[in-house]
């Protein structure tokens, strides 16, 4: 609940001063009364508010965050076993939620948002976006098994879309790999990984199209900039 002249100036109407001033000469309607109390308590969410005669509604600024997710963090609002999630990591007063998912278990970029708008087309399957992650996997793959990775593999009934391998280092029996995929199913990467016969040990993603994560360190977080909200849009 907000006091009505608070919300009408966040409203741009006028100042709050100047706002009391219209409420006291019955400019303000809410639900459809004239309301000359200063003191009014409204709740924006439901009651409608008028002024001359005309409905106002508070713009919500849009942020567009871009967090480097530590393992350990749930990518949801809430967790009903209460562990910890990204938005104890990211504290804004506007109420913000992550775009698309990454594991408990892994790192890297995610954007979080308050644009419904920019969120549904990011997560949509038809929009054909790259992530970018890097992997750390067992054992060292074949050309062969590379190639199965990149043409497509048939996972829980689906054929995986093209995708892109390349192995970075190798150690210890183990292999660093950088993958390029624009598909967003459930551990996708992990599966993918694991149906050739070299399941993932860590995993972060990098890169989101050409947004990336660069001088952000693990645990981090910072508004994207305006150049980066055009390349979303
Ligand atoms: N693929 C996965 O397997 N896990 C992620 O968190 C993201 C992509």
């Amino acid at each position: 609940m907000e006091r009505l002249q608070k919300y009408l100036a966040e409203c741009g109407i006028a100042s709050r001063r100047k706002c009391e001033e219209y409420i006291l000469q019955g400019r303000v309607k809410v639900n459809g009364k004239v309301i000359k109390e200063l003191g009014t308590k409204i709740n924006p969410d439901v009651d409608i508010i008028e002024f001359d005669d005309k409905i106002v509604k508070r713009e919500r600024e849009k942020i567009y965050i871009m967090l480097n997710k530590p393992t350990g963090y749930i990518t949801s609002v809430k967790d009903q076993f209460g562990r910890p999630t990204v938005l104890d990591l990211v504290k804004v007063k506007e109420r913000i939620y992550p775009v698309g998912r990454l594991d408990y278990d892994t790192s890297g970029l995610l954007l979080l948002t308050n644009d419904g708008e920019i969120a549904n087309i990011l997560m949509h399957p038809r929009h054909q976006i790259d992530k970018t992650y890097i992997a750390k996997i067992k054992g060292v793959p074949t050309e062969e098994e590379l190639n199965k990775f990149r043409n497509g593999i048939f996972i829980n009934g689906y054929m995986t879309s093209k995708a892109e391998i390349k192995i970075l280092d190798v150690k210890n029996g183990t292999s660093l790999v950088e993958i390029k995929i624009h598909e967003g199913k459930n551990r996708q990467v992990r599966k993918m990984c694991e149906a050739i016969g070299h399941p993932v040990i860590s995993l972060k993603r990098i890169k989101i199209g050409e947004l990336s994560l660069k001088g952000l360190k693990t645990g981090e977080w910072r508004y994207l900039t305006e150049k980066e909200i055009e390349y979303l849009k």
